[in-house]
């Protein structure tokens, strides 16, 4: 690994903050997962700004955002969050070697000057932006704000199996959705995909706000739904599925997990003309800008979401609005008082120790996640 390996020489015995290098997964270059290497040359991502908290990563979890950076997806725009030169050119910056890995459950280990919220020694959860390096380490750098205090009735390996989900499935509800706590109780909300991370959680979530929940999954998953409240549930294998969900009372929120065929059928199962509101997660806007360039990709997915948005609202009366990850450390104090209260369950499906990244991979690969899949890093 030539340019760092020179000036990164692990020193046990010094202070974490002080220890030039650590081992962890990376990637140097896009592919399958033969691409990911073990090493130990890493440099310690240190405290450079003041608002900066290190963490010594205890577990971190896996989504299918991973699967998808470790073959180069969003590599174009990810790449201008991370060097904005290298809109000038490919010399300005390279994302590798990259560490994957978007959730982290640890311990701080040092702060920047300004931070307040958080203090070495404290337990604290994140989930990691998508342009950061990841937690598949021993240590990740974040910001203040990025981070929260993990909930204390649950271990390292359960917080980790949260953040991820609990930020994206919040901004997606919250701020396309228009849903919040003290909003909720008389609202119908459907969610697709629900067997999954985002939606395993979001039916929690939605319950705990006193929300009616229906969820789509596989038949074998309508245990694991119903045991995290789901009032509803239709076996979208089922040959009269979309029957099913048409004969069923309107939705106010369509929380779409799966997309493609199912945006369709998902927008014809909302209230029409009061407000309703079809959120999805499946968005082309990094395939878009992946393929066509940035300008060309941003233009294209634009114009898509204002066609679709307006078709919608002229036609049925509904609001069609894409979903995204937002960090967001305080939103995440609150999942964690409602972990703590025993209304958010960690739904973990897998493990792995961090030996065996790859096979961690190859799970969650294989599609039919039910829950989470969680590496124990320390
Ligand atoms: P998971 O892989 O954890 O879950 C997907 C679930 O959907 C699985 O349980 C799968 O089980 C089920 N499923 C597959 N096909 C259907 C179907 N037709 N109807 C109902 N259920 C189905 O994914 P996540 O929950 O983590 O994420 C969901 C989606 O959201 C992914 O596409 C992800 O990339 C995207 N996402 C987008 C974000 C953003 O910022 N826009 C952020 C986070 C996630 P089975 O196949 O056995 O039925």
């Amino acid at each position: 690994r030539a340019g760092w390996s020179l000036s990164c020489r692990r020193n046990v015995s010094s202070s974490p903050s002080r220890q030039s290098c650590m081992p962890g997964w990376v990637i140097d270059q896009y592919g399958t997962n033969g691409v990911l290497t073990y090493t130990e040359d890493i440099p310690v991502p240190t405290v450079n700004s003041p608002s900066d908290v290190m963490i010594k990563v205890y577990a971190a979890s896996l989504n299918p955002l991973d699967i998808a950076m470790r073959g180069g997806y969003g590599a174009t725009l990810l790449k201008l969050k991370r060097h904005p030169m290298s809109v000038l050119g490919s010399d300005y910056g390279s994302e590798f070697p990259l560490i994957l890995g978007r959730d982290v459950s640890g311990v701080v280990v040092d702060c920047g000057s300004e931070v307040t919220h958080v203090a070495p020694g404290d337990e604290v959860w994140a989930a990691v932006p998508p342009w950061k390096q990841g937690s598949l380490a021993e240590f990740v750098t974040l910001t203040e704000y990025e981070v929260s205090h993990k909930p204390k009735s649950v271990s390292h390996a359960e917080a980790a199996s949260i953040p991820y989900v609990a930020n994206t499935a919040l901004s997606a509800l919250v701020n396309a959705g228009g849903l919040c706590r003290d909003s909720s109780s008389n609202k119908r909300v459907l969610i697709t995909g629900g067997s999954g991370g985002v939606g395993t959680f979001s039916i929690q979530l939605l319950k705990a706000w006193g929300a009616h929940v229906t969820v789509t999954c596989s038949q074998n998953a309508e245990g694991l739904v119903r045991g995290l409240g789901a009032d509803e549930v239709v076996d979208y294998t089922a040959g009269d599925a979309p029957e099913q969900l048409q004969m069923m009372e309107k939705f106010d929120v369509v929380l779409d997990n799966v997309g493609g065929e199912t945006e369709q059928l998902a927008l014809g199962l909302l209230k029409p003309w009061s407000g309703a509101k079809y959120v999805t997660l499946v968005t082309p806007l990094l395939l878009n800008t992946d393929s066509m360039g940035l300008l060309d990709g941003m233009c294209q997915a634009g114009s898509s979401l204002q066609s679709k948005a307006m078709q919608n609202i002229i036609s049925g009366g509904v609001f069609y609005r894409w979903g995204f990850y937002a960090p967001d450390g305080p939103a995440l104090d609150d999942v964690s008082r409602l972990v703590d209260a025993g209304k958010i369950l960690p739904v973990v499906e897998a493990q792995f120790p961090f030996t065996q990244v790859p096979q961690a991979f190859q799970k969650l690969e294989q599609g039919h996640a039910r829950g989470k899949t969680v590496v124990r890093v320390t």
